[in-house]
Order: structure tokens, then C-alpha cells, then sequence
């Protein structure tokens, strides 16, 4: 079968750059312990290389053992995490990406403005609890323009921003949205990466000259998710893996050219095995 692989699949820079934080952590300290605080990224099969590495995931600051160096993830942690942290006297390295901080920062300038926030994203996914660490306490989280439906205040002032993996053509009808309810001049915050949107808008094209998709990441992972997502409304038929082991052959019976991707956080090393099991079909 003849695979198109799209160019970006694959790792962004802010996995990049957190991984290599961690790599040059092994090499420096190799006798540890060495902890990442939750899953550095979002791919359990990068996750497991590095526990086999000896790399402890915790969940808390409460669990990093006593001299640990503890590795702040690639989506970032609320500001009381990192003071927790600090308080407890461990060595902690920030891998939290330049975008994500980028964009918390920007959040806390506002804050400190009295804006009220209203962010765009998913209320549970630890980027967005980091981002609103730094915002007023009255800030409003939503995953679509209509869940604001009789919760604005006009006379309020308020910021817009967002997740950075979310879609820029829904941030923009969030915009019209908010400006069209309220009196003040409501300032937003760019915070959407771009690298997801050129991912998506990279798999489309794929989607368009292919009779089957094939999206690789981690299942957990918001960009890869939404990735199939907008894969799968170009009406091409797409199956979701997080390894080759999970390609069902059957699934491409027919089929003569397949379009391949994978989110933000996919090693390079599982797109090479999904490529080479579906071009050997
Ligand atoms: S998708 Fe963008 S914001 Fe998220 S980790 Fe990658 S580079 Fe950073």
C-alpha cells in the first residue's frame, strides 16, 4: 500500500525541547532520583522509555523523595505547584513549553489589570489549570461560544485567550461572540500554537488524496484527538492508534493509498513502525 506521510507529524517544539530537558537530566545525574511531575507528555509509549530509565512519575509535590530533581511538564503547572516546589527545598527543572509560559504570563499581566478571563479550552487538561492559576479567581473556562450563554456580564472587564492546541476558526467566532455582548473593548490574547494548526491543516490535505487516515498518539492526548477529528470530517474513513501493534489490517482491505499523521507528542520511532506495517499491507 502507498503511505503519504504528512512532513509535520510528529514531535513540536515544546515536546522537543522538554524531552531534551530530560534527556540531558539522565546524563548529568544518572544515579537520580529524577521525577516528573505527571506525565512529562502525553504518549504512554515515550512515558514507559523513560521509566525504564529509571524516571518516577508523581502526581504531586507531596511525593518527590528527598533530594529528587523534579521536572516540571510540558504543559505547565499552576503557579501553587511551583511554590510548593520551591518550598520544599527540591532542585526542580521547568520543562514547561515557551508557548505555554508564553501564554501564562500573558494571563497574569491581565489578572493584575483586573481583567476577568474567559479562556477557551478544556476545563480538566493540566494546561488549562495551569493558565488559570495566573488568572483572577472569577475566570471562566468553556469549550464552545454557546456555553457563555447568560454568564457574561456586559459592564465587566474581561480577556479573551485559549488553550494553545485549540482551533483558531472556533476562537475566532468565540471573539465575534464576546465582543458582540459586552460594552468594553475586550482584549485577546493570541495563545493559540501554531503548530497545531499547521498540523491539521497539513492532515487535511493528506485526507484529500487518500482512501484511508491514520492518526498516531497518544489516546490522552488532546492535539492527536483533535487531529482525527478533523481528519474524519473530510469523510475519509480514520483509525485512531498509539501503536502499530493496533492496525487492524482488515481496516484497509482495498485500500491502495493511505495518508498517515501523528499528534505533537508521537515519537518518530512509532510513525516509522506504523508507516512500514501499513506500507507492507
Ligand atoms: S503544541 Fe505548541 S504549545 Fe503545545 S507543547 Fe507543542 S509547541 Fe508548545
Amino acid at each position: 500500500m502507498r503511505v503519504i506521510l504528512a512532513e509535520t507529524a510528529g514531535f513540536c517544539m515544546g515536546v522537543s525541547l522538554a524531552l531534551k530537558r530530560l534527556d540531558g537530566l539522565l546524563e548529568s545525574r544518572p544515579d537520580g532520583p529524577i521525577c516528573t511531575l505527571g506525565p512529562i507528555i502525553h504518549n504512554p509509549q515515550v512515558l514507559d522509555m523513560y521509566a525504564r530509565r529509571g524516571v518516577r512519575r508523581i502526581d504531586g509535590p507531596g511525593e518527590a523523595p528527598p533530594c529528587a530533581t523534579v521536572v516540571i511538564r510540558a504543559h505547565g503547572v499552576p503557579v501553587g505547584v511551583e511554590r510548593t516546589l520551591a518550598d520544599l527545598g527540591v532542585q526542580v527543572v521547568d520543562a514547561t513549553c515557551p508557548k505555554v509560559k508564553k501564554a501564562q504570563l500573558l494571563i497574569e499581566r491581565q489578572a493584575q489589570r483586573g481583567r476577568t478571563l474567559l479562556l477557551y479550552g478544556e476545563e480538566n487538561h493540566p494546561e488549562v489549570q495551569g493558565l488559570l492559576s495566573y488568572a483572577s479567581t472569577e475566570a471562566l473556562v468553556f469549550g464552545e461560544p454557546e456555553e457563555l450563554e447568560g454568564r457574561l456580564d456586559p459592564g465587566r472587564d474581561y480577556v479573551l485567550a485559549a488553550q494553545t492546541t485549540q482551533d483558531k476558526e472556533v476562537f475566532q467566532r468565540i471573539k465575534d461572540y464576546v465582543q458582540a455582548r459586552v460594552t468594553r473593548t475586550v482584549p485577546v490574547l493570541e495563545t493559540i500554537c501554531d503548530a497545531t494548526r499547521v498540523r491539521q491543516e497539513e492532515a487535511i490535505a493528506v485526507a484529500r488524496r487518500v482512501q484511508r487516515m491514520v492518526v498516531v498518539g497518544g489516546y490522552e492526548s488532546g492535539n492527536t484527538r483533535r487531529l482525527a477529528k478533523v481528519v474524519a470530517e473530510q469523510g475519509v474513513p480514520c483509525v485512531h492508534v498509539e501503536t502499530a501493534a493496533e492496525l487492524n489490517p482488515a481496516d484497509f482491505a482495498g485500500c491502495e493509498t493511505v495518508g498517515l499523521t501523528a499528534g505533537a507528542s508521537t515519537h518518530d520511532k512509532t510513525i516509522e513502525e506504523v508507516r512500514a506495517l501499513l506500507a507492507a499491507l
